[in-house]
């Protein structure tokens, strides 16, 4: 049978308007960070991309007062009315530059542009679209009757989901009344300082919105500032639990977002073959750089044979390479960093003796990649089944009865999200209240929503970010 080869379709680099040289966000302008600059280079080929100014701690100084200020004298006190009619022009702005960011999201990250374009981009829209909604309504939102914002939010975010994560966090605190100061992930700032660009074209006052570039000495100088009033942290368990220990008893309000290592069940009565692209969506998606990534498969012994030839065959068809190419599914990793420690992680499953299966894709010979992989023969001792490899590497365990499956589920120190795959209402419904995770998806995986809260148990973390019960995070309440 003739296998037809797609050709290339690369979308065009001069869509970002890459510039050579980026600034900090301050106050309401681009201003000369006094850190060290850093270069952001593109993960699929190594070159750099641009030089982008950093912060320091007098740049984070500078960057809270501002916060401090404009929350003081304009945005806390901003009828939600008004505050509503600039998330809205945000969440508009956003769509009519979707395109430009999604191509500078690909170039910057890595993430094939068929997931930055259709699932990142739409995703941070809809999030200063859905809290625009909330501006106004905070009175009922099941807070009291005159919830009060908190003050000024400091935020540091990953580099998974550049653009995405700024949303979540940004979109939900300005709609509260708070002001904010951000710092994006060091291999990953340039959508963040395109959102300040959009933060001026909508008039946002200044000071509302502050980004700071840097490493993680300016996320630490900005959690420990000491005119934050919340800290609002998605990353790694490690960084994760030293900012709960710098925190404690400065009564600032802490939520985090942190790792994790979830169960994608598949039962015997599951249509196997949409539970196969379920299970692809679950850990290949972002090239498994997901903290809710579905990384171990636990799949019911009786039909454990037939799903793993059916994935097999699907993951041979997964294209990987080109982020800009639209074709493409799996794009690189993100850094040298994270691609050693997929293959080190990888080569501790070989050697603890669990059976390693790579997809047979050929693979670019310059940037960072991975080639999607399978480990079979899964042990639950081994680290490929308890350590966040965060890559698009799968575990594959089995089961034979529900019970079993959710103690195996829940054998994590993690708890983020999990996944059920049944034709039975019923087993979902008491698998969900066994399982000890955020979120749980039915005969799906990997849906994000504004309305739906997200967050974890356990060594993921705590609070929730979006729908009513994420307010509650920015909020005095
Ligand atoms: P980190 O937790 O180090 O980074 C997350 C953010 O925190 C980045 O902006 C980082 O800056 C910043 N940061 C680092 N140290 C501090 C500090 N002491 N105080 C305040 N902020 C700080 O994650 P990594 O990028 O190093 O990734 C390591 C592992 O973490 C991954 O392999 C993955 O397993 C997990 N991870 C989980 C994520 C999730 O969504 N749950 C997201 C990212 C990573 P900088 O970018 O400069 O390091």
């Amino acid at each position: 049978m003739a296998i037809w080869e797609y050709a290339p379709a690369p979308e065009s680099r001069d869509l970002a308007n890459l510039k050579p040289h980026y600034q900090p966000f301050i106050g309401g302008e681009f201003v000369d960070g006094h850190g060290e600059p850093l270069k952001t280079i593109n993960p699929a080929t190594g070159e750099i991309l641009a030089e982008v100014g950093t912060a320091d701690s007098s740049d984070v100084d500078k960057s809270v007062t501002a916060a401090g200020r404009a929350h003081l004298n304009v945005w806390g006190k901003m009828p939600g009315t008004e505050r509503a009619k600039y998330l809205f022009r945000i969440a508009r702005l956003i769509q009519e530059r979707s395109r430009e960011l999604a191509v500078l999201e690909s170039l910057d990250n890595g993430k094939p542009i068929k997931e930055s374009r259709d699932s990142d981009l739409p995703i941070a829209a809809a999030h200063f679209f859905y809290h625009a909604g909330w501006a106004d309504k905070l009175e009922y939102a099941g807070f009291g009757q005159n919830p009060q914002p908190l003050g000024v939010a400091g935020q540091v975010i990953p580099w998974n989901f550049p653009l995405m994560m700024l949303a979540w966090k940004i979109a939900p605190a300005l709609a509260c009344g708070n002001t904010v100061v951000l710092k994006p992930a060091e291999t990953t700032p340039l959508t963040a300082l395109v959102f300040g660009e959009i933060c001026q074209q909508a008039d946002l006052p200044a000071g509302v919105v502050n980004i700071l570039p840097g490493a993680g000495d300016v996320g630490a100088e900005l959690v420990n500032h000491k005119g934050i009033n919340k800290v609002a942290f998605t990353g790694s368990t490690d960084v994760g639990k030293l900012i709960q220990r710098q925190l404690a008893g400065t009564g600032k309000k802490l939520t985090l977002e942190l790792g994790g290592k979830a169960a994608n069940i598949v039962f015997d009565d599951a249509a196997l073959d949409q539970a196969v692209e379920g299970i692809v969506n679950g850990i290949f998606f972002n090239q498994g750089h997901v903290c809710c990534a579905g990384s171990r498969l636990l799949v019911q012994e009786s039909v454990a044979d037939e799903l793993i030839e059916k994935l097999h065959k699907r993951v041979s068809t997964l294209r990987i390479g080109d982020p800009l190419d639209k074709n493409t599914d799996v794009g690189a990793i993100n850094s040298a960093k994270q691609l050693a420690k997929i293959e080190g992680l990888s080569e501790a499953g070989e050697a603890e003796g669990a059976q390693r299966w790579t997809s047979p894709c050929p693979l670019p010979d310059k940037g960072f990649f991975f080639a999607p992989t399978v480990f079979t023969n899964v042990q639950q001792s081994m680290r490929i089944a308890r350590e966040e490899i965060f890559g698009p590497v799968l575990s594959v365990l089995t089961f034979r009865t529900p019970e079993e499956a959710v103690s195996k589920a829940n054998n994590t120190p993690y708890g983020l999200s999990a996944g059920i795959w049944t034709e039975k209402g019923a087993k979902i419904l008491w698998m969900t209240q066994q399982l000890r995770a955020g979120v749980v998806w039915a005969n799906t995986f990997n849906r994000f929503d504004p309305t739906a809260p997200f967050g974890g148990y356990k060594e993921s973390g705590f609070g929730r970010e979006g729908g009513r019960t994420g307010l509650g995070a920015y909020l005095s309440v």
